[in-house]
Protein backbone atom coordinates (compact mmCIF):
# COMPACT_ATOMS: atom_id res chain seq x y z
CA UNK A 1 0.00 0.00 0.00
CA UNK A 2 3.08 1.99 0.86
CA UNK A 3 4.36 1.80 -2.97
CA UNK A 4 1.23 2.03 -4.35
CA UNK A 5 0.66 5.47 -2.60
CA UNK A 6 4.50 6.78 -3.57
CA UNK A 7 3.70 5.91 -7.62
CA UNK A 8 0.41 7.54 -7.23
CA UNK A 9 2.40 10.38 -6.21
CA UNK A 10 5.22 10.46 -8.11
CA UNK A 11 2.33 10.06 -11.46
CA UNK A 12 0.56 13.33 -9.82
CA UNK A 13 3.68 14.77 -9.39
CA UNK A 14 4.58 14.39 -13.13
CA UNK A 15 1.27 15.11 -14.43
CA UNK A 16 1.46 18.73 -12.54
CA UNK A 17 5.10 19.23 -13.74
CA UNK A 18 3.81 18.44 -17.99
CA UNK A 19 1.24 20.83 -17.01
CA UNK A 20 3.55 23.57 -15.68
CA UNK A 21 5.99 22.82 -19.20
CA UNK A 22 3.17 23.51 -21.69
CA UNK A 23 1.66 26.28 -19.40
CA UNK A 24 5.59 27.78 -20.24
CA UNK A 25 5.62 26.30 -23.94
CA UNK A 26 2.40 28.15 -24.78
CA UNK A 27 3.29 31.45 -23.02
CA UNK A 28 6.62 31.58 -24.70
CA UNK A 29 5.79 30.53 -28.35
CA UNK A 30 2.31 33.00 -27.34
CA UNK A 31 5.08 35.71 -27.27
CA UNK A 32 6.27 35.34 -30.70
CA UNK A 33 3.66 33.93 -32.39
CA UNK A 34 2.50 37.74 -33.82
CA UNK A 35 5.79 38.24 -35.49
CA UNK A 36 6.27 34.93 -36.72
CA UNK A 37 2.55 35.15 -38.39
CA UNK A 38 1.57 31.96 -36.90
CA UNK A 39 -1.78 33.18 -36.25
CA UNK A 40 -4.64 33.17 -38.83
CA UNK A 41 -8.16 33.50 -38.69
CA UNK A 42 -11.11 31.52 -39.87
CA UNK A 43 -14.90 33.00 -40.76
CA UNK A 44 -18.07 31.12 -39.62
CA UNK A 45 -21.46 32.43 -41.36
CA UNK A 46 -24.21 33.05 -39.38
CA UNK A 47 -27.41 31.99 -41.16
CA UNK A 48 -30.82 32.89 -41.62
CA UNK A 49 -33.13 30.33 -41.59
CA UNK A 50 -36.00 32.20 -43.44
CA UNK A 51 -34.10 34.09 -46.54
CA UNK A 52 -31.59 31.30 -46.62
CA UNK A 53 -28.71 34.14 -46.71
CA UNK A 54 -25.40 34.14 -44.85
CA UNK A 55 -26.64 38.01 -42.50
CA UNK A 56 -23.13 37.70 -40.76
CA UNK A 57 -20.57 35.80 -39.68
CA UNK A 58 -17.76 35.54 -36.73
CA UNK A 59 -13.79 35.54 -36.93
CA UNK A 60 -12.24 32.98 -34.98
CA UNK A 61 -8.24 33.40 -34.14
CA UNK A 62 -6.41 29.99 -35.09
CA UNK A 63 -2.73 29.17 -34.18
CA UNK A 64 -0.44 27.45 -36.42
CA UNK A 65 2.58 27.07 -33.64
CA UNK A 66 5.39 24.82 -34.83
CA UNK A 67 5.93 22.64 -31.53
CA UNK A 68 2.21 22.94 -30.06
CA UNK A 69 0.11 20.76 -32.93
CA UNK A 70 -3.73 21.21 -32.78
CA UNK A 71 -3.76 23.97 -30.08
CA UNK A 72 -7.42 25.61 -29.52
CA UNK A 73 -8.37 29.04 -28.30
CA UNK A 74 -10.03 27.44 -25.39
CA UNK A 75 -6.26 26.69 -24.38
CA UNK A 76 -4.43 29.41 -25.42
CA UNK A 77 -6.52 32.61 -25.11
CA UNK A 78 -6.59 32.30 -21.27
CA UNK A 79 -2.91 31.95 -20.84
CA UNK A 80 -2.63 35.26 -24.02
CA UNK A 81 -5.46 36.82 -21.03
CA UNK A 82 -3.29 35.78 -18.34
CA UNK A 83 0.01 37.36 -19.57
CA UNK A 84 -1.54 40.84 -21.23
CA UNK A 85 -0.43 39.61 -24.65
CA UNK A 86 -4.47 39.38 -25.87
CA UNK A 87 -4.36 42.77 -25.83
CA UNK A 88 -1.75 42.82 -28.82
CA UNK A 89 -3.50 39.93 -30.07
CA UNK A 90 -7.29 41.19 -29.97
CA UNK A 91 -6.01 44.25 -32.29
CA UNK A 92 -4.00 42.31 -34.76
CA UNK A 93 -7.38 40.57 -35.48
CA UNK A 94 -9.35 43.50 -35.67
CA UNK A 95 -6.98 45.14 -38.26
CA UNK A 96 -6.89 41.14 -40.13
CA UNK A 97 -10.50 41.25 -40.25
CA UNK A 98 -10.68 44.69 -41.76
CA UNK A 99 -8.35 43.88 -44.67
CA UNK A 100 -10.02 40.86 -45.14
CA UNK A 101 -13.36 43.14 -45.40
CA UNK A 102 -11.75 45.37 -47.83
CA UNK A 103 -10.09 42.96 -50.27
CA UNK A 104 -13.91 41.64 -50.11
CA UNK A 105 -15.23 44.73 -50.92
CA UNK A 106 -13.20 45.63 -53.75
CA UNK A 107 -14.46 42.44 -55.44
CA UNK A 108 -17.74 43.71 -55.42
CA UNK A 109 -19.69 40.85 -53.48
CA UNK A 110 -22.26 41.73 -50.95
CA UNK A 111 -20.94 42.21 -47.90
CA UNK A 112 -22.10 41.06 -44.30
CA UNK A 113 -20.97 42.56 -40.25
CA UNK A 114 -17.61 40.40 -39.00
CA UNK A 115 -18.02 39.78 -35.67
CA UNK A 116 -14.16 40.06 -33.46
CA UNK A 117 -14.59 38.48 -29.89
CA UNK A 118 -13.47 41.36 -27.39
CA UNK A 119 -11.62 39.71 -24.31
CA UNK A 120 -12.72 41.23 -21.12
CA UNK A 121 -8.74 42.09 -20.15
CA UNK A 122 -9.03 43.76 -23.39
CA UNK A 123 -12.30 45.62 -23.45
CA UNK A 124 -10.97 47.27 -19.68
CA UNK A 125 -7.26 47.74 -20.80
CA UNK A 126 -6.63 48.58 -24.04
CA UNK A 127 -8.04 51.53 -25.84
CA UNK A 128 -10.31 48.89 -27.86
CA UNK A 129 -12.51 52.45 -29.56
CA UNK A 130 -8.79 53.66 -30.75
CA UNK A 131 -7.66 50.20 -32.30
CA UNK A 132 -11.19 49.58 -34.31
CA UNK A 133 -11.32 53.23 -35.41
CA UNK A 134 -7.98 53.28 -36.49
CA UNK A 135 -8.36 49.76 -38.47
CA UNK A 136 -11.97 50.97 -40.12
CA UNK A 137 -10.63 54.62 -41.53
CA UNK A 138 -7.94 52.64 -42.41
CA UNK A 139 -9.36 50.45 -44.63
CA UNK A 140 -12.58 52.88 -45.43
CA UNK A 141 -14.73 50.54 -43.89
CA UNK A 142 -18.15 51.26 -42.34
CA UNK A 143 -18.19 50.79 -38.75
CA UNK A 144 -21.27 49.10 -38.92
CA UNK A 145 -19.68 46.16 -40.90
CA UNK A 146 -17.74 45.36 -37.16
CA UNK A 147 -19.57 43.96 -35.00
CA UNK A 148 -18.18 43.12 -30.78
CA UNK A 149 -18.86 40.14 -29.38
CA UNK A 150 -18.13 40.71 -25.45
CA UNK A 151 -19.19 38.30 -22.96
CA UNK A 152 -22.48 38.33 -20.55
CA UNK A 153 -20.25 38.75 -17.37
CA UNK A 154 -18.30 41.81 -19.26
CA UNK A 155 -21.07 43.72 -20.21
CA UNK A 156 -23.39 42.71 -17.70
CA UNK A 157 -21.14 43.67 -14.92
CA UNK A 158 -23.39 47.00 -13.97
CA UNK A 159 -20.41 49.62 -13.85
CA UNK A 160 -21.35 52.62 -15.17
CA UNK A 161 -17.97 52.74 -17.18
CA UNK A 162 -18.72 49.92 -19.12
CA UNK A 163 -22.10 51.37 -20.10
CA UNK A 164 -20.81 54.43 -21.64
CA UNK A 165 -17.74 52.84 -22.91
CA UNK A 166 -20.57 50.69 -25.46
CA UNK A 167 -22.24 53.87 -26.05
CA UNK A 168 -18.84 55.23 -27.40
CA UNK A 169 -18.87 52.64 -29.58
CA UNK A 170 -22.25 52.32 -30.17
CA UNK A 171 -22.98 56.07 -30.97
CA UNK A 172 -19.80 55.84 -33.74
CA UNK A 173 -22.48 52.45 -34.98
CA UNK A 174 -20.23 49.98 -34.03
CA UNK A 175 -22.51 46.94 -33.23
CA UNK A 176 -22.23 45.03 -30.22
CA UNK A 177 -23.52 41.50 -29.57
CA UNK A 178 -23.55 39.32 -25.76
CA UNK A 179 -21.63 36.35 -26.67
CA UNK A 180 -23.00 32.88 -24.38
CA UNK A 181 -26.09 34.26 -23.74
CA UNK A 182 -27.80 32.72 -20.40
CA UNK A 183 -24.59 31.29 -18.40
CA UNK A 184 -24.10 34.35 -16.71
CA UNK A 185 -26.54 34.72 -14.54
CA UNK A 186 -26.97 38.16 -14.57
CA UNK A 187 -29.20 40.77 -13.58
CA UNK A 188 -31.79 40.70 -16.40
CA UNK A 189 -33.21 44.09 -15.76
CA UNK A 190 -29.86 45.50 -16.56
CA UNK A 191 -30.27 44.01 -20.32
CA UNK A 192 -32.33 47.31 -21.17
CA UNK A 193 -30.13 49.68 -19.82
CA UNK A 194 -27.23 48.92 -22.32
CA UNK A 195 -26.75 49.79 -26.08
CA UNK A 196 -26.73 46.70 -27.92
CA UNK A 197 -27.53 44.87 -30.95
CA UNK A 198 -27.65 41.33 -30.76
CA UNK A 199 -27.89 37.93 -27.91
CA UNK A 200 -26.49 34.70 -28.85
CA UNK A 201 -27.87 32.08 -27.01
CA UNK A 202 -25.12 29.80 -25.67
CA UNK A 203 -24.03 26.97 -27.33
CA UNK A 204 -24.51 24.38 -24.79
CA UNK A 205 -29.06 25.35 -24.47
CA UNK A 206 -28.74 24.03 -27.67
CA UNK A 207 -26.81 21.07 -27.75
CA UNK A 208 -29.62 19.86 -24.95
CA UNK A 209 -32.52 19.06 -28.40
CA UNK A 210 -31.91 15.98 -29.22
CA UNK A 211 -35.04 14.94 -30.35
CA UNK A 212 -39.08 16.30 -31.25
CA UNK A 213 -39.82 15.34 -27.66
CA UNK A 214 -37.22 17.76 -26.56
CA UNK A 215 -39.60 20.70 -28.31
CA UNK A 216 -42.20 20.25 -25.43
CA UNK A 217 -39.55 19.35 -22.74
CA UNK A 218 -40.12 22.33 -20.58
CA UNK A 219 -36.57 21.25 -18.51
CA UNK A 220 -35.14 21.90 -22.02
CA UNK A 221 -36.79 24.51 -23.19
CA UNK A 222 -37.36 27.34 -20.99
CA UNK A 223 -34.36 28.86 -21.06
CA UNK A 224 -33.98 29.12 -24.89
CA UNK A 225 -37.28 30.40 -25.26
CA UNK A 226 -37.03 32.68 -22.62
CA UNK A 227 -34.28 34.63 -24.22
CA UNK A 228 -35.91 34.19 -27.79
CA UNK A 229 -38.85 36.28 -25.50
CA UNK A 230 -36.25 38.36 -23.93
CA UNK A 231 -34.90 39.32 -27.56
CA UNK A 232 -37.84 39.47 -29.19
CA UNK A 233 -39.46 41.86 -26.32
CA UNK A 234 -36.45 44.23 -26.32
CA UNK A 235 -36.04 44.51 -30.04
CA UNK A 236 -32.37 42.51 -30.34
CA UNK A 237 -30.98 40.84 -32.89
CA UNK A 238 -30.43 37.08 -31.78
CA UNK A 239 -28.43 34.61 -33.11
CA UNK A 240 -28.11 30.55 -31.68
CA UNK A 241 -24.65 29.38 -31.67
CA UNK A 242 -23.85 25.75 -32.20
CA UNK A 243 -26.37 23.98 -34.19
CA UNK A 244 -25.16 20.91 -35.31
CA UNK A 245 -28.45 19.56 -36.41
CA UNK A 246 -31.53 19.64 -38.52
CA UNK A 247 -33.72 19.25 -35.39
CA UNK A 248 -32.38 21.89 -33.45
CA UNK A 249 -32.76 23.91 -36.63
CA UNK A 250 -36.01 23.69 -36.84
CA UNK A 251 -36.92 23.62 -33.13
CA UNK A 252 -35.33 27.48 -33.38
CA UNK A 253 -37.53 28.03 -36.07
CA UNK A 254 -40.60 26.87 -34.48
CA UNK A 255 -39.54 29.21 -31.62
CA UNK A 256 -38.76 32.05 -33.22
CA UNK A 257 -35.09 31.80 -33.85
CA UNK A 258 -33.93 32.84 -36.83
CA UNK A 259 -30.76 33.06 -37.29
CA UNK A 260 -28.40 30.51 -36.63
CA UNK A 261 -24.28 29.65 -36.96
CA UNK A 262 -23.47 26.21 -36.14
CA UNK A 263 -22.07 23.10 -37.93
CA UNK A 264 -25.39 22.37 -39.46
CA UNK A 265 -24.89 24.92 -41.96
CA UNK A 266 -21.11 25.77 -41.95
CA UNK A 267 -18.10 24.87 -39.36
CA UNK A 268 -15.47 28.33 -39.23
CA UNK A 269 -14.03 27.89 -42.86
CA UNK A 270 -10.33 30.12 -44.06
CA UNK A 271 -11.13 33.20 -45.57
CA UNK A 272 -11.22 32.23 -49.79
CA UNK A 273 -14.07 29.95 -48.50
CA UNK A 274 -15.86 32.49 -46.50
CA UNK A 275 -15.75 34.58 -49.65
CA UNK A 276 -17.12 31.77 -52.04
CA UNK A 277 -19.88 31.34 -49.19
CA UNK A 278 -20.76 34.85 -49.48
CA UNK A 279 -20.85 35.05 -53.46
CA UNK A 280 -23.22 32.08 -53.15
CA UNK A 281 -25.59 33.04 -50.14
CA UNK A 282 -25.38 36.83 -49.89
P1 LIG B 1 -17.05 31.46 -28.83
O1 LIG B 1 -16.86 32.94 -29.03
O2 LIG B 1 -18.27 31.04 -28.07
O3 LIG B 1 -17.00 30.83 -30.28
C1 LIG B 1 -17.79 29.75 -30.71
C2 LIG B 1 -17.02 28.46 -30.66
O4 LIG B 1 -17.90 27.39 -30.98
C3 LIG B 1 -15.89 28.37 -31.69
O5 LIG B 1 -14.85 27.60 -31.09
C4 LIG B 1 -16.54 27.61 -32.83
O6 LIG B 1 -15.60 26.95 -33.66
C5 LIG B 1 -17.38 26.63 -32.06
N1 LIG B 1 -18.52 26.14 -32.83
C6 LIG B 1 -19.22 26.76 -33.79
N2 LIG B 1 -20.24 26.02 -34.24
C7 LIG B 1 -20.20 24.86 -33.55
C8 LIG B 1 -21.02 23.67 -33.56
O7 LIG B 1 -21.99 23.53 -34.31
N3 LIG B 1 -20.67 22.71 -32.66
C9 LIG B 1 -19.61 22.82 -31.82
N4 LIG B 1 -19.32 21.82 -31.00
N5 LIG B 1 -18.82 23.93 -31.79
C10 LIG B 1 -19.12 24.94 -32.64
P2 LIG B 1 -13.33 28.05 -31.20
O8 LIG B 1 -13.06 28.67 -32.53
O9 LIG B 1 -12.52 26.88 -30.78
O10 LIG B 1 -13.20 29.19 -30.11
C11 LIG B 1 -13.38 28.94 -28.75
C12 LIG B 1 -13.47 30.22 -27.96
O11 LIG B 1 -12.21 30.91 -28.00
C13 LIG B 1 -14.48 31.20 -28.50
O12 LIG B 1 -15.77 30.84 -28.06
C14 LIG B 1 -13.97 32.50 -27.92
O13 LIG B 1 -14.38 32.64 -26.58
C15 LIG B 1 -12.47 32.28 -27.94
N6 LIG B 1 -11.91 32.98 -29.13
C16 LIG B 1 -11.80 32.54 -30.41
N7 LIG B 1 -11.22 33.47 -31.21
C17 LIG B 1 -10.97 34.54 -30.41
C18 LIG B 1 -10.39 35.85 -30.61
O14 LIG B 1 -10.01 36.25 -31.73
N8 LIG B 1 -10.27 36.67 -29.52
C19 LIG B 1 -10.72 36.29 -28.28
N9 LIG B 1 -10.56 37.17 -27.26
N10 LIG B 1 -11.28 35.09 -28.05
C20 LIG B 1 -11.41 34.22 -29.10
CA1 LIG C 1 -18.02 34.56 -29.83
CA1 LIG D 1 -20.25 32.03 -27.87
CA1 LIG E 1 -18.03 30.48 -25.52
Amino acid sequence: AKNKGRNNYQFFNQKLESQAERYMLIQHGLHRALKLKEFYIHYQPKFALDSSLIVGAEALLRWRSPTLEDITPAEFIPIAEETGYIVDIGCWVIEQVCQTLAAWKATGINLVPIAVNISPIQFHRGNIKKALLKSTINHRLDPSLLQIELTEGVVMSGQQKTVQQLQELKDLRFSISIDDFGTGYSSLSYLRELPIDELKIDRSFIMEISDESSFNNPHLTAIPCAVIDLAKNLGLNLVAEGVETEIQSRFLMQKGCNVIQGYLFSAPVDKDRMWELLKEYS
